[in-house]
């Protein structure tokens, strides 16, 4: 069989979860597994944190369904709410939790007729201007919700969009907008993704919303001391499956785009983009060949990529192959791509995933 695949660990998936309460011990956390657990398997994922989370949180009504499907029973949080009026009654019968975040689904919610009522987090716009009510609308809105029959209970909920950058100063001002605007109104709140939860301990508040750091990836391109603790989940693998002896001057793959500099030793490995692994890698984009370092050469074909194997003698046929995982974070490997390895994880295609726990 071809040799590429992904071993996801679920103990270190655990450990990372845990990690994120250990930082906020007052607080409860969602892990967040939309996307597919950012391509780690949502529901062996979820069934992993069974006994640890405090719930879950997920894009759409679909990937909850999944997780209800597959026995999880703990809160599933719906990150956007619903799309469509007709999720209302799903959203009764399996109990998901809601965010509202725009007027059409206040004016569905004040039209339904629920057999429960709903478990709702409503969505500040602190300053990201993507999704959420205006700071001027939002206490009038909260009010009219905690008159509304059909909501049990009501959160306060924003989001950052630059917590991974501490110095912009962008954070302070949204958390600033947060307080000024919801800190009358009572009720929980949440506003921490992973950036948040590792480094902004002033904002942690109620509710965790911890999603990449969970897949052991760092959300900064800095190095950060909480983030380094954080063990990879996905080790992504392969082997070498031919190896050739290059002229100086010669070029490799795809559009010539590496020209041998010396007489050099190739790789060539099982992992292509159709694998997820990313087409726009640069050349030097670091990969592990037998646990050692060495680089990319020339342009990731899609079932076939080339490393420099000239200064590892001791690699040849067979010899594994890791493209990210223990040893080599997947966000330095992205920053190699112009990428986060949010898209690197959720891009996983095809590969079989293996999992030990
Ligand atoms: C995806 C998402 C998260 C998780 O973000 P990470 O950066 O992966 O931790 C948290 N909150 C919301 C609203 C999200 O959409």
């Amino acid at each position: 069989m071809r040799p590429a695949h992904a071993v996801i660990d679920l103990s270190a998936l655990r450990h990372n979860y845990q990690f994120a309460k250990t930082l906020a011990p007052a607080a409860r956390a969602l892990a967040v597994v939309k996307a597919n657990a950012y391509g780690h398997g949502a529901v062996r994922c979820a069934e992993a944190l069974r006994e640890l989370a405090d719930g879950f949180a997920v894009a759409c009504i679909e990937e909850a369904l999944e997780l209800r499907q597959a026995g999880i029973s703990q809160p599933i949080l719906l990150l956007e709410g619903w799309f469509e009026v007709t999720e209302l009654e799903l959203i009764v019968e399996h109990d998901l939790w809601v965010v509202i975040h725009h007027h059409g689904q206040l004016a569905d919610l004040a039209e339904a007729r629920l057999a429960r009522p709903l478990n709702v987090w409503l969505k500040l716009d602190s300053g990201m201007h993507r999704v959420g009510f205006a700071p001027d609308e939002y206490p009038a809105i909260w009010r009219s919700l905690e008159n509304s029959p059909n909501v049990a209970s009501l959160t306060r909920m924003t989001h950052f969009s630059r917590a991974d950058e501490p110095e912009t100063g962008r954070t302070e001002e949204q958390l600033a907008v947060f307080h000024r605007t919801t800190d009358a109104l009572g009720g929980p709140a949440s506003l921490c993704n992973s950036p948040g939860v590792l480094a902004w301990p002033a904002a942690h508040g109620d509710w965790l919303r911890p999603g990449i750091m969970l897949y052991g990836a760092t959300p900064f391109e800095f190095e950060q001391t909480h983030a380094e603790r954080l063990l990879p989940v996905m080790q992504l693998d392969s082997k070498i499956i031919a190896v050739r002896q290059i002229e100086t001057g010669e070029p490799i793959g795809y559009g010539s785009r590496f020209v041998t500099q010396r007489p050099t030793r190739i790789g060539v490995v099982a992992m292509g983009y159709a694998d997820g692994y990313p087409r726009h890698a640069r050349d030097g984009t670091p990969v592990l060949v037998g646990g050692q370092r060495t680089g990319l050469i020339g342009r990731v074909s899609m079932d076939m990529l080339t490393v420099d194997l000239t200064d590892l003698p001791q690699a040849g046929l067979g010899t594994p192959v890791r493209f990210w995982g223990n040893g080599l974070n997947a966000s330095e490997v992205a920053a190699h791509a112009s990428t986060i390895a949010y898209q690197l994880f959720c891009n996983l295609n095809r590969v079989q995933r293996l999992y030990r726990d």
